[in-house]
């Protein structure tokens, strides 16, 4: 059976698939050189469901006031410096996240390793005593995007000396192959869900731009003088 075949392709994938090579090009678009420029950064997020919301019932390092509207702790000495609860939903649910080198080390520990290391900057950050947070655990969840083939990283970044290379990533190439992706943003916002939503559309209009509705460059149909409609 013979492969289908298309004019053009918009190639969405996360930035740390491209740079893996799990989609095989032929030849290489120059997209591929600056994506190489590019980083993934790492992301470990943990999340710990307790038998109660004891954040809710007054902690030591607030004072002991009740703080019933929690939303984020950030202890910035701490291996997890951030910290969420899933307010204004109420929830015995509580999530350690840290990125950047503080996640490549979380990262190589074992999933217990990880655990004990949430709950010991949990325990500090709150004033808590370390078994008062441990016992209080029932659950925990490990998020790793790096080990996710489908992710291979947690979300791009760009490096310094290499502000140009979201534009050569976005570039078209040849008017067939088109890059969108948080990675692929030329509005600022690399990294984000709205930067990516806005690569894609900036994508789609290309795409569309360079095609005449029946799928034909429009480029070769103006060159022949024929009617794209
Ligand atoms: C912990 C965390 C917190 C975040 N918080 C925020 C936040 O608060 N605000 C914010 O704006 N952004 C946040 N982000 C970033 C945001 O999630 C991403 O920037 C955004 O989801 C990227 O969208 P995307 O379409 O580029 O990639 P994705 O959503 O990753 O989509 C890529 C798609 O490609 C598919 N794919 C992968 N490999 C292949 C393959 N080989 N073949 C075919 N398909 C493939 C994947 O399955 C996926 O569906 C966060 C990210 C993380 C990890």
């Amino acid at each position: 059976m013979r492969a289908p075949r298309f004019d053009a392709a918009i190639v969405t994938v996360p930035l740390g698939v491209l740079q893996a090579g799990d989609i095989r090009f032929e030849p290489d678009p120059p997209n591929l050189a600056a994506a190489r420029q590019l980083v993934m950064g790492p992301v470990a997020r943990v999340t710990l469901r307790c038998k109660e919301a004891f954040w809710e019932e007054g902690l030591p390092a607030a004072g002991g006031a009740k703080v019933a509207e929690l939303s984020f702790i950030h202890a910035r000495d701490e291996l997890f410096p951030t910290w969420w609860t899933q307010y204004p939903l109420q929830s015995r649910l509580i999530t350690a996240w840290a990125g950047g080198p503080r996640a490549a080390r979380l990262l190589a520990l074992s999933d217990s390793g990880r655990t004990g290391a949430a709950v010991d900057s949990l325990a500090r950050a709150t004033g808590l005593k370390r078994n008062e947070v441990e016992t209080s655990v029932e659950g925990v969840h490990h998020h790793d995007w790096a080990s996710d083939p489908f992710a291979r990283g947690a979300y791009c970044y760009v490096p310094a000396g290499a502000t140009g290379a979201v534009r050569e990533l976005a570039a078209p190439c040849e008017e067939t192959l088109f890059f969108a992706g948080e990675a692929a943003d030329t509005t600022g916002h690399t990294g984000t869900v709205h930067g990516a939503i806005a690569s894609g559309l900036r994508a789609a209009a290309e795409a569309m731009g360079s095609r005449s509705p029946t799928g034909e460059l429009r480029a070769e149909s103006e060159k022949t003088g024929t009617n794209p409609g």
